[in-house]
């Protein structure tokens, strides 16, 4: 039974809807490191070759390979020394017939060489320590060498005007560190979203706060505000609002400098009708109940903020794991679009459940599990134990959500599922 106003929805289509109303935010410069996870809003273009010089990629001796021809151990080709080179140092003279320069890895490849000697093809290695050829003193190479051998070449990594990193890409470690290659300092990204969390409810308290009977600890907006920040928005903590019109209101309004904000409980049908009334007197909300297991009760729509901008809110159910997994669901997606990743879609394995699981409502149920691989080399789920919607052990126990299509009674053992994977780093 559902009241006026309240839809019955699927995942999907509460999904749709609420997708809809975001959008990429606009782009800023940021430091490359702090764009890290940020999607890059323009081209990035190599303003020079890399390597910016041909280079040895051994230690060794920069020769003409011709110079080598037909060297064996039993008949080595004896070369001159006339210098010793480091890495950022460029040798200014030519390397001419007969001669050699001894060379570290990374030192850019003298004039007249076109080949390098690793030391282990020398009889660099037989002599002691700290007589090492010196400039004078004669090198015996043991094995001819191929013209270009251990020569990197200039522009073979990147060739100057190329497309280094392309507008849209989402910057991971590699790329933070292609662009401190080219000696990028900062990139225009699109902005981070700022994402403000207000729990509600008399019951709530805040944590390092005295407990006083009848009241729990608000898990709800730190839950949320640790998966706004993972996944690469910028959690605001409004605190908890009271279940009174006024404070409702106020902390509302504090919240529209955000560009989502997200609130905890009183969306469900039982609650202190306070809530409710509020979100719709201030906004225009919508209040749906998902086909979903745990979570259900959901209110999104848009608070209106001085200025005439919409900021869109997303209604939790005040259970810790239905926050959580509804977050999951809906908050995540809308982060990623406004971050500009279209990439918001978890990554899904097929894996055998060792747990029957029942699902007996018609609606989709994301059962907690552990994923592992078993011995025989295949994925199998574990549930995390009882999967009661106000036991957040459970979620952390957990690495992955099992989904239990709305159509399906259940899942035996050895049956398969397809689990939404929360972690792979982090398998408990
Ligand atoms: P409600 O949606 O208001 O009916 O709340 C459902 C359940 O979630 C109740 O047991 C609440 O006490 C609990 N709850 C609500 N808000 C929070 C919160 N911020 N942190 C932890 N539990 C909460
Ligand atoms: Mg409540």
């Amino acid at each position: 039974m559902t009241t006026p106003g309240e839809a019955m929805i699927s995942v999907d289509e509460a999904r749709e809807r609420i997708l809809a109303f975001f959008g990429r935010l606009p782009a800023e410069r940021r430091p490359v490191l702090e764009a890290l996870g940020q999607v890059l809003a323009e081209d990035v273009v190599a303003p020079f070759d890399i390597p910016p010089l041909d280079n040895t990629a051994m230690d060794g001796y920069a020769v003409r390979a011709a110079d080598t021809a037909g060297a064996s151990a039993a008949a080595p080709v004896a070369l001159s020394v006339i210098a010793n080179l480091a890495a950022g140092y460029v040798f200014e003279h030519e390397v001419g017939p007969g001669q050699a320069v001894r060379i570290m890895t990374g030192a850019p490849i003298p004039q007249g060489a076109d080949a390098v000697v690793p030391f282990e093809e020398t009889d660099e290695p037989l002599r002691g320590v700290g007589e090492a050829a010196a400039k004078g003193s004669s090198v015996r190479v043991f094995k001819a060498a191929m013209p270009a051998a251990n020569v990197r070449f200039r522009g073979e990594d990147v060739g100057m005007g190329q497309v280094v990193v392309p507008g849209g890409r989402v910057l991971r470690p590699a790329e933070v560190g292609v662009l401190a290659s080219l000696g990028v300092v900062e990139v225009p990204v699109y902005r981070r979203p700022v994402v403000a969390i207000l729990s509600t409810g008399d019951e709530i308290a805040e944590p390092g706060t005295p407990l006083s009977p009848g009241h729990i600890y608000d898990s709800n907006a730190y839950s949320v505000a640790a998966q706004v920040k993972k996944f690469g928005g910028i959690p605001r903590l409004l605190g908890i609002a009271r279940d009174t019109v006024e404070e409702m209101t106020a902390r509302i309004r504090e919240g529209l400098v955000a560009d989502m904000l997200v609130t905890s409980a009183g969306v469900s049908r039982g609650d202190f009708d306070v809530v409710k009334d509020v979100l719709a007197r201030e906004g225009a909300i919508d209040f749906w109940t998902v086909r979903m297991r745990p979570g259900k009760p959901l209110a999104f729509g848009a608070f209106e903020a001085p200025g005439g901008r919409k900021v869109p809110h997303l209604g939790l159910p005040g259970n810790p794991v239905s926050s959580m997994v509804s977050f999951e669901l809906f908050g995540r997606p809308a982060i990623f679009k406004m971050l500009g990743r279209s990439d918001w879609e978890r990554p899904v394995v097929r894996a055998i459940t060792r747990d029957a699981v029942g699902n007996a409502d018609g609606r989709r149920f994301f059962a907690r599990c552990i994923v592992s691989r078993g011995d025989d080399g295949r994925w199998y789920a574990s549930l995390t134990g009882a999967q009661g919607s106000g036991m957040l052990t459970s979620m952390s126990a957990a690495n992955g959500l099992a989904i239990i299509p709305e159509d399906v009674p259940g899942a035996q053992p050895g049956d398969e599922v397809e689990v939404l994977m929360l972690d792979w780093e982090h398998a408990p």
